[in-house]
Formats: C-alpha cells, sequence, structure tokens
C-alpha cells in the first residue's frame, strides 16, 4: 500500500506568496483524498498533478476562512473538471457553508448545466456533518475517526487508519489530551504550528497585534508543544504547518528537536511526505547536507 501526504498549503490567514492556504492531499494507493480547503487549492492541487475530477472526498477540519477560502473554486472548478462525485465531511454548518456558496454561485451553474455539463457533482454533493462519537460513513479505503480540538469554533482532528499505518491531521488547536489520544503510534502527524517566535506579530509595528498574538496562545500551538504532542502520542513523524510570514524553519525544527526525537518535517509548499520514508523526509539529513557544503 503506498501512502503519502502532499501538503497543499502551509499558510496561514496572513496572505504569503510563499506559502498557500491551508491544505493538504491524503493520497491512498492513488485514491486523493482532500483535507481543508484554503486560498490557492485548485492551483495547488494543480501544481501536485492531482486531478481535480478525482477528488470525490474532501474533510474539513473546521471553518474559519483560512480553511475554506478556496471551497467555492474547488467545489465549481472540480465540477466543471469532470467531477461526478463529492462528499463533503466537516463541522456542524458545513451544511450551511455549502449552501450559501451553491446560492452565491446559482446562476454560474445555471449556465454551465444549460451549457451542457451534467449536474451530478455539484447538486447532488453529499454532506457529512460530524459526531465525534459515531464512526464516519464513507466509502474510503481508511477508516477515518474524528476528535474534538480546542479552538475557537468546532474544530476536528481526523484519524486515517489504513491496516496498520495512521495518519493524522490536527486542525487548528491549542495544546489537547484528545490530540494525543488520537494521534497514538501514528505513522504521520500533520500538526498546527501557527506559534513561532519569528513570527511577524512578534516585530509588527501595530501595538494591537500584541493582544492578537497573546490571545491567539489559547487557539493554537508553538513547534515545541506540537512536539510535546508528537512525543507523548509516539508518532513517528511530526510534520508541523500553519505558518505566519516570516517563520525560521532552523529554529523551528530545533524548538522540536528539543522535545522530540522522532523525525520532524518544516515542510515547503508541495512537498510529499510518504509514509514509509525515512530518508528524504528527514530535515536533519537537509541540514547536515547544507552544513557540509
Ligand atoms: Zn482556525
Ligand atoms: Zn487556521
Amino acid at each position: 500500500m503506498s501512502i503519502s501526504v502532499v501538503m497543499l498549503g502551509t499558510g496561514s490567514p496572513r496572505p504569503d506568496l510563499d506559502r498557500s492556504g491551508p491544505s493538504q492531499v491524503l493520497m491512498i494507493d492513488g485514491t486523493p483524498i482532500l483535507i481543508d480547503c484554503g486560498d490557492g487549492v485548485v492551483n495547488q492541487l494543480m501544481k501536485a498533478k492531482i486531478s481535480l475530477s478525482e477528488i470525490n472526498y474532501l474533510f474539513l477540519t473546521h471553518l474559519h476562512a483560512d480553511h475554506v477560502y478556496g471551497y467555492g473554486h474547488f467545489l465549481v472548478a472540480g465540477w466543471g473538471s469532470g467531477r461526478k462525485k463529492l462528499t463533503v465531511v466537516g463541522p456542524p454548518g458545513t451544511k450551511e457553508l455549502h449552501n450559501l456558496v451553491l446560492e452565491m454561485f446559482k446562476n454560474d451553474i445555471k449556465y454551465r448545466t444549460s451549457l451542457g455539463f451534467p449536474p451530478e457533482g455539484i447538486l447532488d454533493v453529499t454532506i457529512v456533518e460530524v459526531d465525534p462519537s459515531q464512526a464516519i460513513p464513507c466509502e474510503l479505503p481508511a477508516e477515518v475517526t474524528a476528535a474534538s480540538m480546542i479552538h475557537n469554533v468546532p474544530t476536528f482532528a481526523y484519524r486515517f487508519q489504513m491496516g496498520d499505518k495512521a495518519v493524522v491531521i490536527s486542525g487548528d488547536t491549542a495544546p489537547s489530551q484528545r490530540l494525543v489520544e488520537l494521534s497514538q503510534g501514528a505513522d504521520i502527524l500533520v500538526h498546527d504550528s501557527c506559534l513561532t517566535t519569528t513570527s511577524m506579530y512578534n516585530h509588527s509595528p501595530r501595538p494591537e497585534l500584541k493582544k492578537v498574538w497573546e490571545n491567539l496562545q489559547k487557539e493554537h500551538c508553538t513547534p515545541e508543544q506540537a512536539a510535546d504532542t508528537a512525543r507523548e502520542a509516539n508518532v513517528k513523524k511530526l510534520v508541523l504547518t500553519h505558518f505566519l510570514p516570516g517563520i525560521d524553519v532552523n529554529e523551528i525544527y530545533q524548538e522540536s528537536k528539543k522535545v522530540y526525537d522522532g523525525i520532524v518535517i518544516v515542510p515547503e509548499d508541495l512537498q510529499v511526505i510518504d509514509v514509509d520514508d525515512v530518508e528524504i523526509a528527514d530535515i536533519r539529513k537537509e541540514l547536515a547536507i547544507q552544513t557540509a557544503n
């Protein structure tokens, strides 16, 4: 079985030319599962050579703007590219969001169906609002479970279990014991790491951002907190994401390594992380090569 995570967007709500909005694809034997739908998601999918028409499942961790900015584009462009079937799994409010987007684009959708595009794949989307006490019904080569995170709105982390392999996507969260439990023994944990010391908030001349920064401590994690979770959960690879502009990749790496001795990855957009690959995914090697040169 071939399993990998494609980091489509490793950014945050702050626009960043180098990092698209939060979004990733879990690829299971060629079946793509999209998780979150940040700004630029359609372009990033195309750059990653993942066919829009083949994405039949989208999981939303929560409905903050940075995680759904790209939903309208994905919904309509994926259908226009030939998608016949779509299931969207997300927190309460996902159906309302979907219906609002359909309403916003209703004349466009009417126009395209009048041109001859079949309505399947856009007017018959299945929406599943998650109840974390129940298994998520889906026809995927993975068993999916969700856990509620600590964030400002209902937010879920998802665990995708494929035989003895597991991938967990945290969504946005402050440190959470439920995430430690959900991530036990996972091969890959993709974790919110928004609170980096070199972020723009610490260097902004705008005084109100100091208050914002303090409040953000209740909603997100530092790289060290993410690494604490990875250590407590015995995760094999920790992939940090949700970066504000201006981060120092090496500093984030070192901060995480202080508390966790598994593999830490501070990815760029479009980086592919294979469940089984322990070689190129390891940034320690990259740092060693950089130092040697
Ligand atoms: Zn959020
Ligand atoms: Zn976010």
